[in-house]
């Protein structure tokens, strides 16, 4: 198991307030929002996080470049080169079940 589905594995198994808590706290390190891909209803909407939280629904469906390849998280938990594009094509997890 790497760092990332290690994390993955540890949000799975928190409560829902202390699963919302860590959440807030990696969506410190998300770039999305300075990303080109990045729309103002993502931004309306606070949605952050794709690399786990999954698609962006509605909001983004224009890929115009994607920033996870810069990301801290990602660099920190071994994602974002190999697969990104979070907010149009899935979460890490799903990439990795294809
Ligand atoms: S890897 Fe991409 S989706 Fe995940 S936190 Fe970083 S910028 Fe956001
Ligand atoms: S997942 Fe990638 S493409 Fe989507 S908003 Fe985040 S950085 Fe941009």
């Amino acid at each position: 198991m790497d760092k990332f589905e290690e994390i993955f594995n540890q949000l799975m198994e928190m409560l829902e307030e202390e699963k919302k808590e860590k959440i807030e706290e990696l969506e410190g390190d998300c770039v999305c929002p300075i990303c080109p891909s990045y729309n103002q209803c993502a931004k309306d909407s606070d949605e952050k996080l794709f690399c786990i939280i999954g698609k962006s629904e509605p909001c983004i469906t224009n890929e115009r470049g994607c920033m996870c390849p810069t990301c801290p998280l990602a660099a920190k938990f071994g994602i974002g080169v190999k697969y990104n594009f979070y907010c149009t094509r899935g979460s890490e997890i799903e990439h990795r079940k294809m």
